[in-house]
């Protein structure tokens, strides 16, 4: 997708702080932070959001969910306890439409969420 951000970033066309790049899952700080910790994980592969998921790529979406897991303990908000975010489409605030999970820690969450 040419005109995708985080195809871009990807494939290195745009710069970003890349914490984890396997090949297939990729890590970076957010831009714009909203806690101490704020890392965004994605694949490689231009998957618009949860809402396309197929059970071909269940392999993938655990993956994501590994770099995630290490990252926390990487950042040492493992054990004070994180959260893991994925907003899907309009009404769940999703702004950019490439899969994303958003692991936000470094400070206590707060519910219902906005
Ligand atoms: P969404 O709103 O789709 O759940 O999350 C998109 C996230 O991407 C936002 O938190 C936003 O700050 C972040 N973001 C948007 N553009 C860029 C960018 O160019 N680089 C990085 N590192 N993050 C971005
Ligand atoms: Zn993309």
């Amino acid at each position: 997708m040419s005109d995708c951000i985080f195809c871009g970033v990807a494939a290195r066309d745009l710069p970003a702080t890349i914490l984890r790049d396997d090949g297939e899952v990729l890590a970076i700080r957010d831009i714009n932070p909203q806690a101490p910790t704020h890392v965004l994980v994605m694949p490689h592969e231009h998957i618009v959001s949860v809402a396309e998921l197929t059970p071909a790529q269940d392999g993938l979406w655990g993956r994501m969910l590994h770099v995630a897991q290490s990252i926390a303990e990487d950042e040492g908000i493992d054990e004070t306890g994180f959260r893991l975010v994925v907003n899907t489409g309009h009404n769940g605030g999703q702004t950019v439409d490439h899969l994303h999970v958003h692991l936000l820690g470094g400070r206590r969450m707060t519910w219902p969420p906005g």
